[in-house]
């Protein structure tokens, strides 16, 4: 349904809701020749199958990296053999409301104790920040990661996405990935290496659509948020 102006779309299911569609708040990280990849994963690189400094009629470029560089979802299969691939991700649970809290960056389990009250019932789509990213351009040496016992609850609780601004929704060393999987067994996708440094916690319109490559265990996507009326209301108090 749009509203007041092209630019303004209300959400079903809130009343005198709008989100500010003009004016987009990048989340993704940039893509380049040395965004941090996970220690021993394939790279970036770029190269050029047609360049017209050499007398072609057109550029083309040529690129290698893993999924998991940069702005990225998770698909099943990346812990699961034989599970879901990244064309079959579900794009409902990409688009729509989200909620931003911050953590404190210590490494550690969190327990959904530590949330509580932090973001409005029925919260469908979490995203976390823990200051703990690539976005600096160095790989963090740990972070702060939800306990499967909470991502289990949350699931549990309608929770459809949870997304993060470290580059794992389990901890660095985990080889179990216990908290990839409680996601995935309650039906809820999930986003790595957010960058969230320039947005306040509180409600947002969330976009965030994998690509439709198939066969893979994930898919970069172009995240972004949209401010609604909440945060524009708390913006212009003094
Ligand atoms: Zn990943």
């Amino acid at each position: 349904m749009i509203g007041r102006g092209g630019d303004k779309l209300a959400a079903p299911g809130m009343a005198g809701n709008a989100w500010s569609l003009a004016t987009p708040v990048d989340i993704s990280m940039l893509v380049r020749p040395g965004t941090p990849e996970w220690p021993g994963d394939t790279p970036y690189s770029c190269g050029w199958t047609w360049d017209m400094a050499a007398g072609a009629t057109v550029q083309v470029s040529a690129i290698t990296m893993s999924p998991h560089v940069g702005t990225h979802a998770d698909a099943p299969l990346h812990v699961r053999p034989g599970a879901t691939t990244s064309e079959s991700l579900p794009l409902s649970a990409f688009v729509g409301p989200a909620y931003v809290i911050t953590l404190d960056g210590t490494p550690r389990d969190v327990a959904l104790e530590e949330l509580r009250g932090r973001y409005p019932s029925g919260t469908e789509r979490l995203l976390l920040r823990t200051g703990q990213s690539i976005a600096d351009g160095t790989f963090p040496d740990d972070w702060p990661a939800l306990s499967a016992h909470a991502a289990h609850l949350l699931a549990g609780d309608g929770l459809r996405l949870l997304g993060v601004d470290a580059p794992s929704v389990d901890r660095r060393q985990s080889t179990a990935l216990a908290t990839h999987h409680a996601l995935f067994d309650g039906g809820a996708q999930l986003l790595e290496n957010l960058d969230l440094r320039h947005v306040a916690d509180g409600p947002y319109l969330l976009v965030a659509l994998p690509l439709r490559l198939q066969g893979l265990d994930a898919s970069p996507v172009r995240a972004v948020l949209y401010d609604g009326p909440t945060r524009q209301a708390a913006n212009v108090r003094p």
